[in-house]
């Protein structure tokens, strides 16, 4: 811990504070995903108050919120000095270089996530989707970026407040790094904010009647796990697009297959993908989440493609990827902040059907959800594309998939 406090106070110390709170821009780095034409080191501009930043509801686990904002950024030969007062200033050693980096990232990537969730809000309040009391505002999230007690590699969501969405974010350390994985850190950001938008879910699957055993094969757990992949392809394609690479989530929309955690267990492999739901043991919630997180993916797929090529559907080629990835996050926020009453994924399924049609008793016409773009969409367009959106859901629903979604009822 005192090292970590060392490698910490090398940042801190680099940059002048000013004292006067007002509106900045600030960007933040950290180590970007393997899709939609991320690749390496992504750095993300905020508009933020200086005040907000600083009383911000995600931290690190020592003081790392009084980082000066500036220190935020990296390029990967970006070195951290130590300064102290009456010393020598002393350039980190590559490991602890290191660390800092990555106590950076992970703290820009649970940002960012959180951020891309926050946004629609609003408008899913507005149109009555989500109640008032539906928000993120009682999040609190405290993260440990280099956890080097843990028996295995792994990382996890652990409530510690009273209220949901007050919790540690754990990530294990050693020689494989966890926080160094964009999905890893998302997911577990997806779980706190789910927690913060909808305890019941959590609560549900730890406390009550409910055996250590039995709470890892509970359905809604693998609606929380599948809620933190989802989290993590969302988050990638959003930035996809505020970075300008709309054409790339495109790309992303034409693909066959999804892969969560590219790279887990050396090259070429994956944390989870679609096919390894058919070799799930169990109903273990991390491989029964795949069955949801394959159907949120297949009908968003499905869904673009059947935009795409559409004449009547006149936006942009580069807006039909926005649209495709905002009506499925509304769909699934909107869902998850019902309160839960299901015994299987199956019965899941029919909330996400309920919800739809919510949606489609909207009007919800402009996209809104990313920072660098405001377009309106006319409301018949809109409409037509929540049909698409619809069947495509429908027909995975009713087919192999759905039926698979009622095996592990509780
Ligand atoms: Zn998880």
């Amino acid at each position: 811990m005192k090292k970590e406090y060392l490698k910490y106070t090398a940042v801190y110390l680099l940059f002048a504070f000013e004292a006067e709170a007002v509106k900045v821009d600030v960007d933040m780095s950290f180590y970007g995903p393997e899709r939609c034409g991320l690749r390496g080191i992504q750095t993300l501009r905020f508009h933020e108050m200086e005040e907000d930043l600083k009383q911000s509801p995600i931290k690190l686990d020592d003081d790392m919120p009084s980082i000066e904002l500036s220190a935020m950024e990296f390029q990967p030969e970006s070195k951290f000095v130590l300064k102290r007062s009456g010393y020598r200033d002393q350039p980190l050693s590559e490991a602890n270089n290191k660390s800092v980096k990555e106590r950076i990232s992970a703290l820009a990537t649970t940002h960012v996530t959180a951020r891309f969730f926050q946004r629609v809000i609003p408008t899913l309040s507005h149109y009555g989707l989500i109640s008032p009391e539906m928000n993120f505002n009682k999040l609190s999230l405290t993260i440990t970026p280099h956890n080097d007690q843990c028996f295995e590699k792994n990382a996890s969501y652990t409530r510690t407040g009273r209220i949901g969405g007050q919790g540690v974010l754990n990530f294990c350390s050693g020689e494989f790094k966890t926080v160094r994985l964009f999905d890893v850190v998302a997911h577990e950001t997806g779980h706190g904010l789910f927690d913060a938008l909808n305890p019941e879910y959590y609560t549900t699957f730890t406390d009550g009647s409910l055996s250590k055993v039995a709470s890892l094969n509970h359905p809604y757990r693998a609606v929380h796990e599948s809620f933190g992949d989802w989290a993590a392809i969302y988050t990638s394609c959003a930035i996809a697009i505020v970075q300008e690479q709309e054409s790339q989530v495109g790309d992303y929309l034409n693909g066959t297959e999804f892969c969560m955690a590219p790279g887990w267990e050396g090259p070429g492999t994956c944390l989870r993908t679609p096919t390894s739901y058919s070799l799930a043991r169990g109903c273990e919630a991390h491989n029964n989440s795949i069955l949801l997180t394959e159907l949120m993916v297949e009908a968003m797929r499905g869904t673009y493609r059947e935009v795409v090529d559409s004449p009547w559907f006149y936006s942009s080629s580069l807006q039909k990827p926005k649209m495709a990835l905002q009506y499925f996050q509304r769909l699934l926020i909107s869902a998850i902040a019902k309160p839960p009453s299901f015994t299987s994924l199956g019965g899941f399924s029919k909330v996400l059907q309920s919800t739809q049609d919510d949606m489609s008793g909207t009007n919800i016409a402009s996209v809104d959800d990313f920072s660098k773009v405001s377009i309106n969409v006319r409301e018949y367009v809109q409409d037509r594309f929540y049909e698409i959106a619809q069947d495509n859901l429908n027909r995975l629903l009713d087919g192999e998939l759905g039926e698979g979604m009622d095996r592990c009822a509780k």
